[in-house]
């Protein structure tokens, strides 16, 4: 591992009374390519103690969703499953984990956390290493980013102002962090005595005796986990990757769909990036599509990273975007609007726009859209909603409700994106003052976009048979 990877936060002190190490897997739910797990590993090798991986679910996480959760477990099943091949305890709770975690601190040598970006795991790691602080215990605590392919203060010391100031930073660095090759054996496989509160063998069981918002429908197409992501990417390597140059089009089909994965921390970006390489390195890969990809997953995605940790009001209507984009809605906050419409026709897809109609469809039946519709779909909440705020709030709402992939660094910064948020300012007109500006025109010129609103008909007469079916075997 890059040892940049690691932020050490507390010395330990060897007592004979230490039990195991313990590795809380907050954010990064897999075995594979998982750099805190490995070091855990290591350490727990090391000292020759067990090691014992934690889970603390909360029902209360903000704005999760049945939805949600259900993709959630279905990874952490998996994780569990596989640990246990490894000879690895894993200890599934019913609790915040940055209480429930606190009892398992005295009797641990080591503590490994993985790095989460966004203000409540920032906040949830501070508690723990506190309180291990204020009580004196013995422990050491590191902490490890493992979701990146470059830790974003690695990459760069302040907010970048777009894609470009970013990109040669990133990419003067990125080999160096081509840095895991295989997980390590735990040598002391001695048994933990821990109890977990649920074996997570039935997960809609579970979902059911969770107070938890049940107001979304899971998936009827995307299941989670880290076998589900490496199908998927297998089906784009096979199918797709070749083309990816031409992923634009919403009609093509031709991204891999790794959000979702990646949100949970289920695959790990640079494993995908590694397979990336072999394909090229085999010959099987079309160049452009290659660097088309890799400009997502490292520079967009990385810059999503670099946006939530250096603007401490990523998610705040009056503080994500730039001054410039601030001074133009000022000057169009009244322009006349041709359509307004609520959130709750928005919600219900039920504009005159058959594009936006379907890629609403999309995401609330199945968890996804394509990012060129993403783009599309909120610069027509923009047009559409009687002020700037009313359509960010309303955005980021219907985003991180129903993407499966949603709450996600990535979120804030699509959405601040469609502010003017590392975007240049555009020809001004009305409504959007310089804020770039979408239409139905451009997706007709550009793409099949017909194409892409019939298959979206075709998913949710799909989606909808198959709840029906459900529900008839049930009677
Ligand atoms: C308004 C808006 C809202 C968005 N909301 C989310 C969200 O909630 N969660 C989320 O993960 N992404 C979000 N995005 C970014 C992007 O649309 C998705 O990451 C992408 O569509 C995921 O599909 P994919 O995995 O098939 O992408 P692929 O095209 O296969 O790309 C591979 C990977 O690269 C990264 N990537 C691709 N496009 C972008 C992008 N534009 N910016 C940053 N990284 C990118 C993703 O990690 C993606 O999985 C949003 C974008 C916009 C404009």
């Amino acid at each position: 591992m890059n040892s940049k990877r690691l932020i050490h936060l507390k010395d330990g002190k060897s007592e004979s009374s230490q039990k195991y190490v313990i590795y809380w897997m907050q954010q990064s739910h897999r075995v594979h390519y998982n750099h805190a797990l490995n070091y855990a590993i290591e350490i727990a090798n090391q000292k020759n103690l067990p090691l014992l991986v934690y889970f603390g679910l909360t029902p209360n996480y903000p704005e999760a969703n049945q939805r949600h959760y259900y993709f959630m477990l279905e990874g952490l099943q998996e994780v569990k499953t596989v640990l246990e091949k490894f000879h690895i305890h894993f200890l599934f709770k019913l609790e915040s984990p940055e209480k429930g975690i606190k009892q398992y601190l005295k009797d641990a040598a080591a503590l490994v956390m993985d790095y989460g970006y966004l203000r409540l795991q920032k906040l949830w790691r501070k508690e723990v290493l506190d309180y291990a602080l204020e009580n004196d215990y013995n422990l050491s605590i590191d902490i490890i980013d493992t979701d990146l392919i470059v830790p974003v203060r690695v990459a760069s010391d302040k907010a970048e102002y777009g894609a470009y100031t970013l990109r040669p930073k990133i990419k003067r660095l990125y080999l160096e962090f081509r840095d895991f090759s295989k997980i390590e054996t735990i040598k002391n496989q001695k048994l933990l005595i821990f109890e977990s509160d649920n074996d997570l063998t039935n997960i809609q069981e579970l979902i059911d005796s969770l107070d938890i918002d049940k107001t979304v429908s899971i998936s009827p197409i995307y299941r989670g986990g880290y076998i589900q992501a490496s199908k998927m990417f297998y089906d784009f390597i096979e199918n797709k990757a070749n083309r990816y140059i031409d992923s634009n089009d919403p009609s093509l089909g031709l991204t891999s769909k790794m959000s979702m994965y990646l949100h949970f921390g289920q695959i790990s970006a640079l494993e995908i990036m590694d397979k990336m390489f072999l394909l090229i390195d085999q010959g099987n890969l079309d160049g452009a599509s290659f660097d088309a990809y890799i400009e997502q997953l490292l520079v967009r995605r990385e810059l999503a990273f670099n946006f939530v940790t250096y603007n401490k009001g990523y998610d705040q209507f009056e503080k994500m975007t730039e001054p410039w984009a601030y001074m133009t809605m000022n000057e169009h906050e009244f322009d006349k609007r041709d359509y307004l419409y609520s959130l709750k026709e928005l919600e219900n897809a039920k504009t005159h726009d058959p594009y936006f109609n379907a890629a609403m469809d999309e995401m609330f039946y199945t968890g996804y859209m394509h990012n060129y519709m993403r783009m599309y779909w909120a610069k027509k909440i923009i047009e559409w909603m009687p002020t700037y705020k009313e359509a960010y709030d309303t955005t980021l709402y219907l985003n991180n409700k129903y993407f499966i992939d949603g709450r996600d660094p990535n979120s804030y910064t699509g959405i601040a994106w469609c502010f003017g948020k590392h975007d240049r300012a555009w020809t001004e007109r009305n409504v959007f003052g310089k804020l770039r500006y979408m239409n139905a025109k451009g997706l007709e010129r550009k793409f099949n976009i017909d194409g892409y609103v019939k298959d979206v008909e075709t998913m949710v007469k799909n989606t909808i048979n198959h709840k029906k079916s459900i529900v008839k075997s049930k009677i």
